[in-house]
């Protein structure tokens, strides 16, 4: 898979899957959560709530799937990041499974081309390097046949310096 990185809103992104750093209840929140809820109009609460309604809360560092209301993306992925409470091993296998499980639903859908935010590194306060250092493992690590583009985009400066030095250094 191609990694790109860029700097911006999610929203403004072309990608056939735009993953949301969503809370368990699904039903929206701040930061990416809102601007996505916001770009893409009330479709994409309302497959929510039916969501919530089948299967109730989604657990953190899962992923569920909603069309993507306005956006020009064909879906929003759902996942739930952990919120940073220092316990390292823990937290860092949550946001691993949130890259995965995203990764393994985009190819269910035959996604081509996906676009992830800074999972947990705002108001869930996960140390931004240590975040940045799993999701590209992730995303290396993981092969695709059906998945040929993945896209971070970082929304801030400190983050976009992070993702430049370690895509560059290897
Ligand atoms: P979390 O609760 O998972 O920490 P946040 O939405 O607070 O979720 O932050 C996750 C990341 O998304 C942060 O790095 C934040 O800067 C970034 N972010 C906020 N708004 C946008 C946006 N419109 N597009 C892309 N990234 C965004």
């Amino acid at each position: 898979m191609k990694i790109e990185l860029t700097k911006g809103d999610i929203t403004k992104i072309k990608a056939d899957a735009i993953v949301n750093a969503a809370n368990s209840s699904l039903l929206g929140g701040g930061g990416v959560d809102g601007a996505i809820h916001r770009a893409g109009g009330p479709q994409i609460l309302e497959e929510c709530k039916e969501i919530r309604n089948r299967q109730g809360k989604c657990k953190t560092g899962e992923a569920v799937e909603t069309t993507a209301g306005n956006l020009s993306a064909k879906y929003v992925i759902h996942t739930v990041g952990p919120i940073w409470n220092n316990d390292e091993e823990k937290c860092s296998k949550l946001l691993a499974n949130c890259y995965k499980n995203s990764l393994k639903l985009a190819e269910s859908l035959d996604v081509k081309t996906i676009v992830f935010p800074n999972i947990s590194t705002g108001v869930y306060r996960f140390p931004k390097e240590l975040a940045a250092k799993i999701a590209i493992e992730e995303i290396r690590n993981f092969e695709s046949k059906i998945v040929e583009k993945v896209i971070f985009v970082c929304f801030d400066e400190e983050n976009e310096e992070i993702y430049k030095k370690l895509l560059d250094s290897n």
